[in-house]
């Protein structure tokens, strides 16, 4: 490949005008999109289209597809107005094909009700679902038309919706702003060299293809986001959210950190365990102290499996800190098992000698004050705690690690929050440690934690048997309190788990309740507890404790015991409503059974009737334990703002990359990312600058 020219022009002058430059956008307007962070007309240009409706072609309503948007024509059958719970207008059309389809509106002015007459023909565009009475569209997009009205010839763009501003409104000035698209020469950025070898076209010529489609576009390709217009603009999208992560990467590793090598207090606590560390975390804990000896910050996530052993290799690492005299902090996402994390440390680090302190929310007043004390003296030298250990007042005398355990769970910013609890007057920074269970796939990996190490616990401690899952449905439920009830008199105990997606802690929380009682009601010889998230902490950790130290055969509960929990002796485990779950969720869930020698077992209940995909999604569950082949098809099935939560900023908003689908694009960005961060980083600045933008609020401390 060529070099990089370095005399490429700067980002075109058209680009840079300010939006009230278009005609018909004033100030008012212009703020609106400003607070989306659109605010030039270069934005406008990458503010591309979220999907497309294909209005090149009527679909017989016999024919439509749950989940696929389509375009349909028919003729008013009957309409319906009820208030009953809230207004509602449900409006019946049929067609050609004889079948009917029920238009559903929830908010309604008269003059509609009074279009939809009984024979008058319509054009819808929607999403069909299955409903009570058969296929139904939730809010159409519809007008009124005359038989053999022409058809669209091209694919309607449809953008991100932006709050206060009509989506008509935004069509135009886009199109006011593509209107002002400067030639290749001026626009371009990546050399000819780059993209032209992929088949792919200049940024103009996709820019145009992809908001301004023509008759004889391939129009399949763009409507799965495999046009070379998408793929041209996604190559340039992961390529400037990776070099903005190496930027962030080499910010961050400018700074110096504390070189701790002493590993006497370590190899205590390995030759002190009862039981041998596998060879995967031997490795892991090797690379990691390898990084901790150095005097740049170490910024690495360790992934494994659930079950695969990542606490005691943090322990481990921490004690290289506390070794040099230093402090070590870690952080968990609930208090649940934070709390359990104390536990293992207490028993793990106190023989050694080594205090360690708890912080989370609940420690107050005195407590508090001397917990606060202990952690600013340095007395305490390993701190366990919650988001309650990032709270201003917090200050540690030599924070030199940091462990963010299930890192998913927090955004980028709160671990970068704790990093900023390290002694900055000494001029050094903590290094980071961040642990997750749901592992990443590689092309994942390399786009999410461009700014990250990774190192893999890849191996289970021996005796584990795996989990034998099965899928079944809710009418079947009354199999399974028998299957309990054998389980629990063999000694087992089982875990029930309530989930109701979309619903708040409340409702979730009720519905566990109920089931709790109608269990206690047919099982009574068992001892059941309940533990949901609306119980107070010390309820929520006196059943916990219960159900571990075996005292209740039958632990009721909500997704709360989802992550780190571990009781040995816990063999069965239902999960209610799995359908709705993601399979990582549900991995992580599985993962509290299997963890003692005991054969073991997962029953994942559905609600009939299933559709296709979560036939497959439950399938999968059933197929295998391996949880990396589960987040590969997790990736495939849902996308990656499932599998990194929403909050991984920057990661689940691309424009247009899909990491998915456009994973073999990854190896060609980590090669131009090599080139450019070497040869011609300000090319690279002005990537970043063109589609990351502000994006980068968090660049490291
Ligand atoms: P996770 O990686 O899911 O956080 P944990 O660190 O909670 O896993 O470990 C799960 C269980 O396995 C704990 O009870 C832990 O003490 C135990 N364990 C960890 N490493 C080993 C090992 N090498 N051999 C046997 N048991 C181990
Ligand atoms: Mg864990």
């Amino acid at each position: 490949m060529p070099r990089p020219a370095r005399s490429t022009p700067a980002i075109a002058p058209a680009g840079n005008a300010p939006l009230t430059t278009l005609r018909g956008c004033g100030p008012a307007l212009a703020e609106k999109l400003a607070s989306r962070g659109l605010s030039m007309v270069q934005d406008l240009w990458l503010q591309l289209p979220r999907g497309y409706e294909d209005r090149t072609r009527i679909v017989p309503i016999r024919d439509l597809q749950p989940g696929t948007a389509a375009q349909v024509e028919g003729v008013v059958d009957a309409v319906e107005k009820g208030f009953r719970y809230r207004p509602m207008l449900k409006v019946a059309i049929s067609d050609d094909s004889r079948a009917t389809l029920l238009l559903r509106f929830f908010h309604f002015r008269a003059a509609q009700v009074a279009q939809f007459e009984p024979g008058a023909r319509f054009r819808c565009f929607g999403t069909p679902r299955l409903g009570p009475q058969g296929l139904e569209i939730v809010h159409p997009s519809y007008r009124p038309v005359e038989a053999d009205a022409v058809l669209g010839s091209a694919l309607d763009p449809v953008y991100p919706q932006i709050e206060g501003v009509a989506p008509a409104t935004l069509r135009r000035l886009i199109g006011l702003a593509l209107d002002r698209l400067p030639p290749d020469e001026a626009l371009e950025l990546l050399p000819t060299a780059w993209w032209s070898d992929l088949g792919l076209p200049s940024l103009r010529q996709a820019l145009l293809t992809v908001h301004r489609p023509a008759a004889d576009d391939d129009i399949a390709a763009l409507l799965c986001g495999r046009h070379p217009a998408q793929r041209r603009l996604a190559l340039e999208e992961l390529l400037a959210h990776h070099l903005s992560l190496r930027g962030q990467r080499r910010a961050h590793r400018a700074h110096a950190a504390p070189a701790l090598a002493d590993a006497k207090l370590a190899q205590g606590l390995r030759d002190a365990l009862p039981f041998r560390l596998t060879a995967a975390q031997s490795r892991v804990f090797g690379e990691i102290a390898a990084d901790l000896a150095q005097p740049v910050p170490m910024l690495r996530l360790v992934q494994g499996d659930v079950g695969s052993g990542k606490t005691v290799v943090a322990a481990m690492a921490a004690l290289l800190a506390v070794g040099q005299r230093q402090q070590a902090a870690l952080m968990a996402p609930t208090e649940l098992l934070a709390e359990q994390h104390l536990v293992n440390l207490r028993l793990w680090l106190e023989p050694l000698g080594v205090r360690v302190a708890w912080l989370a929310g609940k420690v107050t007043g005195k407590a508090r004050a001397a917990v606060l004390a202990d952690v600013a003296s340095g007395a305490a030298q390993m701190v366990v705690g919650t988001h309650a250990l990032m709270q201003e007042g917090v200050v540690f005398h030599d924070l030199a690690l940091a462990i963010v355990d299930e890192q998913h769970r927090f955004g980028v910013h709160q671990r970068l929050a704790l990093v900023d609890k390290g002694p900055r007057g000494r001029g050094t920074v903590p290094h980071q440690l961040v642990m997750t269970a749901t592992p990443i796939p590689r092309t994942l990996a390399m786009a999410a934690y461009a700014d990250l190490d990774v190192s893999t616990i890849d191996e289970l401690p021996p005796g584990r048997t795996p989990v034998t899952t099965v899928v079944l449905a809710s009418e079947r439920r009354p199999e399974l309190v028998e299957r309990i009830r054998r389980a629990c008199a063999e000694g087992r105990q089982a875990y029930w788990v309530c989930t109701l997606i979309d619903e708040s802690d409340e409702v979730v929380a009720s519905a566990a309740q109920t089931t709790f009682e109608q269990l206690a009601a047919q099982l009574p010889e068992l001892r059941l507890r309940l533990v949901h998230g609306r119980m107070r902490p010390a309820e929520k950790q006196a059943a916990m404790l219960a159900f571990k130290t075996g005292q209740v055969d039958l632990l009721v509960a909500t997704t709360v015991i989802e992550v780190g929990v571990d009781v040995p002796n816990a063999s069965l485990m239902i999960i209610e409503n799995a359908e709705r779950l993601g399979l990582s969720q549900l991995h992580q869930l599985r993962g509290r059974v299997g963890r003692g020698s005991a054969v073991s077992s997962c029953v994942l209940l559905y609600q009939s009737p299933l559709s296709q995909m979560a036939r497959e999604r439950l399938a999968t569950m059933r197929e295998t334990n391996d949880g990396f082949v589960i987040a590969e098809r997790d990736l495939e099935l849902r996308g990656p703002g499932e599998l990194l939560g929403t909050r991984q900023t920057g990661i689940a908003e691309f424009r247009v990359a899909d990491l998915t689908r456009d994973a073999d694009l990854m190896p060609r960005v980590h090669a131009l990312g090599e080139q450019i961060a070497e040869r011609a980083p300000e090319l690279g600045e002005r990537i970043v600058a063109r589609w990351v933008g502000n994006a980068v609020r968090y660049a490291s401390a």
